[in-house]
């Protein structure tokens, strides 16, 4: 039986690693994640899990011996000033199955592991879902070297927390495992509208993320007429203004500009450079949604006589989640009393990782109230307990 009164006084113990008030901020290869995953891992080891870290500082905690394992698990860190539950809550209610199983001594044929997934979030370094794409083999090429603000690398910041510095050398081979399971917070309000606490995820977005640089001529502002310049900001806005036509037109598609930099920027000089991040997500056709948006900045660049420069800094694909292991965790949320719908992932998943390489995935959504990445997130402890129930039954059916 999951225990609602461990499970919340977990999840408080847990939010005070990083945390102020409702807030927590618990940066990915930080030492408050690792104090979160060295608390997560003494939880684990008292159950009598084998608890072991690796190169790019993900931590596992295994039960059972040899063969195929079940992993199943989140993320620890968060972003700057977010909340107590994204990515969290899928390690807590992880940690509160497997305690349910062990004290209900259920026999399982497979070994089961509970993975505590190292910066997923990329708010340090730029770089999301970096433990699981590590241990998939998925991580960029020099990715080590990528520097936080304050101008420590990736190597360097594993190092402080005791590893070698080469986080590819996390990498396993995903024959090991049976299938991967992650619960996570719903971070948009559908559950929460339709009133019910779970969902199952069918698929999650494609996303696309890069920086643009727009180069045109700085001039003053008084002396230089309309027809004179090479506005970049105003190229830019023009460009801006397609992202967001373009993916209305779009179905299941958005695209976002949340960054944008003017250089030199002052107020009596036409702008000479403007530089801007983009986000495009797209639950299908993915690939024409960015096609579609870098072919519209090219053309406004051409006719305002600037040049755009596309930096790709992230490409994941549309990943559809295992069919067999949705129909596991639809049975699974049925047996907590649960008619939990299929929902597509609007947010990247560590579970992209696994699925991507062939692992057999699934997730299971608990409703927030508030959202995601805010201290405003908000997951009850009931929901809570019904999601790690279901997880239970999961890992009870795929284990034994
Ligand atoms: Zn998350």
């Amino acid at each position: 039986m999951i225990d609602q009164k461990r499970l919340l006084r977990r999840t408080t113990e847990l939010a005070q690693i990083g945390g102020s008030g409702a807030a927590v901020s618990r940066l990915g290869l930080s030492a408050d994640e690792q104090r979160a995953r060295d608390l997560v891992g003494t939880w684990l080891s008292a159950k009598g899990a084998q608890v072991r870290r690796d190169a790019a500082a993900n931590l596992f905690a295994r039960f059972g011996g040899e063969g195929e394992a079940i992993l199943v698990g989140s993320h620890l860190d968060s972003v700057p000033e977010g909340g107590r539950f994204d990515g969290a809550l899928g390690v807590l209610c992880a940690v509160e199955a497997l305690e349910s199983l062990v004290d209900a001594e259920v026999r399982l044929r497979r070994p089961v592991e509970v993975v505590a997934w190292a910066d997923e979030e990329g708010a340090r370094f730029g770089v999301g879902l970096f433990g699981s794409a590590a241990s998939f083999g998925r991580l960029a090429p020099g990715v080590a070297d990528r520097r936080d603000r304050d101008g420590v690398s990736i190597a360097e910041a594993l190092r402080a927390l005791g590893e070698r510095g080469d986080p590819a050398a996390a990498r396993r081979d995903p024959a090991e495992l049976a299938a991967y399971l992650e619960l996570h917070i719903e971070q948009g309000p559908r559950l929460d509208g339709a009133g019910l606490p779970l969902g199952i995820v069918s698929d999650i977005v494609g996303i696309y993320h890069a920086r643009v640089t727009i180069r045109g001529r700085a001039d003053h502002a008084g002396a230089t007429v309309m027809t004179a310049r090479a506005d970049a900001l105003a190229a830019a806005s023009e460009m801006v203004l397609a992202v967001e036509r373009i993916a209305r037109g779009r179905a299941d598609s958005v695209g976002t500009v949340g960054e944008i930099a003017v250089r030199p920027g002052a107020k009596n000089v036409v702008p000479g450079e403007a530089v801007f991040s983009l986000d495009l997500r797209a639950a299908r056709d993915h690939d024409g949604l960015v096609r579609e948006v870098l072919d519209g900045v090219t053309s406004v660049a051409s006719s305002r006589g600037v040049t755009a420069t596309i930096d790709e800094l992230a490409r994941v694909p549309v990943t559809s989640l295992d069919p067999k292991i949705r129909e596991v965790l639809k049975r699974a949320t049925k047996s907590v009393g649960v008619e939990a719908p299929e929902l597509v992932s609007g947010a990247g998943h560590d579970a992209q990782n696994p699925a991507l390489s062939g692992v057999r995935t699934g997730m299971i959504f608990v409703r927030s109230t508030g959202g995601s990445h805010t201290p405003r997130e908000f997951a009850s402890v009931e929901d809570a307990a019904l999601g790690a129930q279901a997880l239970a039954n999961a890992i009870r059916e795929l284990a034994s």
